[in-house]
């Protein structure tokens, strides 16, 4: 390969050797026996790539200079297009002879109804034929824009494949890291197999056999660092140990607890206690959906702390849930010796005062706050039990500064309603454990979901003024302040317009929460709603994590196919929290995409965020999860899928810690080629996932 081109390899994808180049797999494959007929084509196959077998009938110049285009007419008997080239035209009209017949490869796009294929791969159909191909399939591999200008799909194919040759007959290119009794006892190919077969698949079977031997590989190396890390949490054994559940716990129990415990919240608790008395410090996630009554569980868990002489606290990603928290908390706590304090970004100097003064002294045993908990200015005396709620609005490190808050590491619970599978978890959040609220408490009723397009929307206004003369209240939420022109989508401030004017006062009472005003303003508005103060609340979806009013019935969600999926569940829990019928309305336009469709009918069909969860995953794939991000830092992986791969996860986990076993940082020689392959995915890390959850 040419030194500009080799170069280029080395500064778009990081591509310096020909390990590298190997190393580097298709993303996917086509199918080069399947030939397409121009008539075929449609709109669906845009991003696809596609193979023809057409005759050239004609071909000509556009424009001038820079801006000259060669294009080419093509037919196939079934319907014409055309090719088109920008670029090395000089090059590419020497090997096109009108009349002749070509296979030609490239992504489809249709331009005023006429197929056009920019800058394909041409062949002619002679030598097409003349080359042999095992299966048929071909890798394609991932590129850049400007990648892609220099190497065409085929000569990348090319370039692999001379890669290939160049190192095929040398033993030492590809040695082997998995030893034979490992490999024979899960069914993997041998390593050189396995490349070979991932770039250049014999069969589609052969093909398979490649992926699973090397996400095998990967997935080991990924679990063997987990392994490693919490085999050494294990036997360090410095947690805090809380041996009594004591007067404070049991006189919540006996003469606070404002209903019955779901069985799931009792187990959870259960679960909670026992790491609480293991001697091994607390990393626990805790999963429950929108509802479920996770703030229950904290609270009586921080009573645990509390009652052995140690403090807790709470961070919350808003203001507005902190503050709830504070309210419900300190209600729980009535008649109780227990003292709660909070500390947010908007505290007044005397709330700040108190609180700082009093964690450090030891009065206050339970702070509630914001990320200000993590201020360095916030020193507590003894703080022994950290809860997170909604874990996923909170960056890692700002997560990672709470546990240095104590000389020993605190416990820790996160929490979360929105689920995602264990095995993700657990390689997302190292080796913590994982607890599930699957229950919600009695007496709920699923909420009914419903999708209007914004022409029902005189229909949606009566059916609010219907509940609303119920005594009912509503949310209307809109995914922007103010809109922009760029982008269709209803915003608040015109929202707020046409609301005011379809429900006039004094009849109607409307407030407003979003995410610029003041704080002061902010909590204002939603103690008003809160207090019944007022009809319809229009908001951002600031609202949309943890706000409670169980007298809100209904919640409209304007351009609703603006929002995640994960983000509409949250925002739908904020109705059904009493006993009435609840409802959620999606509004939205008429112009919708596949996968909009698809999140709004999902949302339609269950309440269940587990569900929900899942489905957002298929359709998302894992790299937008939250959280994969963050994974993707700590490990480099280039087959592997920590969302999709579960059960290659599972297998490797137990097979990860059997290695560990008696060696668990991999020190004796025997186990060096462990070492290599877990340092081999290991990126440097910035932090210590160890305790990150
Ligand atoms: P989330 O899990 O979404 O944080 P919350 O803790 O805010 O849910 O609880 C939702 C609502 O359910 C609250 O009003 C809470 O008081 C109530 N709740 C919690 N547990 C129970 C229970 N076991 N029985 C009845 N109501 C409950
Ligand atoms: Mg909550």
């Amino acid at each position: 390969m040419g030194e500009v081109r080799a170069r280029l390899l080395g500064r778009e994808v990081g591509v310096h050797t020909i390990g590298d180049l190997l190393y580097r797999f298709p993303y996917r494959y086509i199918d080069r026996t399947r030939m397409w007929q121009i008539c075929e084509v449609d709109e669906s196959m845009e991003s696809t790539y596609i193979q023809l077998r057409c005759r050239v009938s004609g071909i000509s110049f556009v424009g001038e200079g820079a801006k000259q285009r060669f294009i080419v007419e093509i037919t196939d008997g079934t319907g014409s297009g055309e090719m088109v080239w920008f670029r090395g035209i000089k090059w590419i009209e020497k090997s096109i002879e009108v009349g002749r017949e070509y296979i030609v490869f490239g992504r489809p796009t249709l331009y005023r109804s006429r197929l056009q294929l920019v800058h394909p791969d041409v062949e002619l159909v002679e030598q097409a034929l003349s080359r042999r191909r095992e299966s048929g399939l071909q890798g394609i591999y991932s590129t850049t824009e400007k990648l892609a200008q220099a190497i065409s799909a085929k000569s990348m194919y090319n370039i692999v494949c001379n890669a290939w040759k160049l190192v095929a007959a040398d033993e030492h290119a590809f040695r082997e890291v998995l030893p034979e009794a490992l490999r024979t006892r899960n069914g993997l190919i041998t390593l050189r197999e396995a490349i070979y077969n991932i770039h250049f698949p014999q069969s589609a079977e052969r093909l398979r056999a490649a992926e699973y031997r090397l996400k095998y590989e990967e997935l080991l190396g990924v679990q063997l660092t987990i392994q490693a890390r919490r085999s050494v949490r294990y036997a360090r054994n410095d947690g805090f140990i809380f041996p009594r559940v004591g007067a404070l716990f049991n006189k919540f129990y006996r003469e606070n607890l404002p209903f019955m415990l779901t069985g799931a919240q009792q187990r959870v608790i259960k679960e909670i206690r026992a790491d609480m008395v293991s001697g091994r410090q607390m990393n626990r996630l805790l999963q429950g959906d929108v509802g479920s009554g996770k703030t229950m569980v904290a609270f009586m868990s921080m009573l645990l702390a509390v009652d052995n002489g140690y403090q807790a606290c709470i961070m919350a990603p808003t203001e507005i849930l902190a503050r709830q928290h504070y309210a419900s908390m300190t209600r729980f706590a009535q008649g109780l010796n227990v003292r709660i304090a909070i500390l947010t970004g908007a505290s007044k100097a005397k709330e700040r005062r108190e609180a700082l003064e009093g964690i450090a002294s030891g009065e206050v045993d339970i702070l509630i706050g914001t990320h200000a908990l993590i201020e360095d200015r916030v020193k507590f005396s003894n703080l022994a039990y950290v809860v997170i709620d909604e874990q996923h609005r909170f960056g890692v490190e700002q997560r990672a500064k709470l546990w240095t808050k104590n000389l020993q590491p605190p416990h820790i619970l996160v929490m979360t309603a929105t689920p995602i599978p264990r095995t993700l978890a657990m390689s997302l959040y190292g080796d913590l454990e994982v607890s599930v609220i699957d229950e919600l408490p009695p007496g709920r009723k699923p909420i009914a979901t419903y999708h209007y397009h914004d022409s029902a929307r005189l229909r949606m206004f009566g059916f609010l003024r219907k509940e609303i003369a119920k005594g009912r209240q509503v949310y209307i939420v809109y995914p922007l302040i103010k809109g922009s022109e760029k982008m269709d989508y209803k915003d608040l401030y015109d929202g707020f317009d046409s609301i005011s004017r379809d429900f006039p006062l004094p009849e109607y009472r409307i407030t407003v929460c979003h995410g610029k005003m003041k704080n002061d303003d902010k909590e204002a508005a939603m103690a008003q709603f809160k207090r019944g103060e007022a009809d319809i609340l229009i908001a951002t979806s600031v609202i949309e994590v943890g706000v409670d009013v169980p007298n809100a019935t209904v919640m409209v969600i304007e351009s609703a196919e603006r929002f995640g999926l994960s983000q509409l569940h949250q925002l739908r829990g904020r109705v059904g929290r009493g006993g009435e019928q609840s409802y959620c309305i999606l509004m939205t336009g008429d112009k919708l995409s596949k996968e909009g469709r698809a999140r709004l009918e999902a949302m339609c069909a269950t309440n269940d965020g587990f569900r929900l969860s899942e489905l957002d995953l298929k359709l998302r794939g894992a790299g937008d999860i939250h959280g994969t991000q963050q994974s993707g830092e700590a490990f480099e992986l280039n087959i592997a899928n920590l969302a999709t791969d579960t059960q290659i996860m599972q297998i490797t986990r137990d097979e990860a810690i059997a290695i560990l076993e008696g060696d668990p940082q991999l020190e004796l020689p025997h186990n060096r080629m462990w070492a290599e392959l877990r340092d081999r995915y290991r990126r440097r890390e910035r932090v210590d996932f160890s305790n990150i959850s």
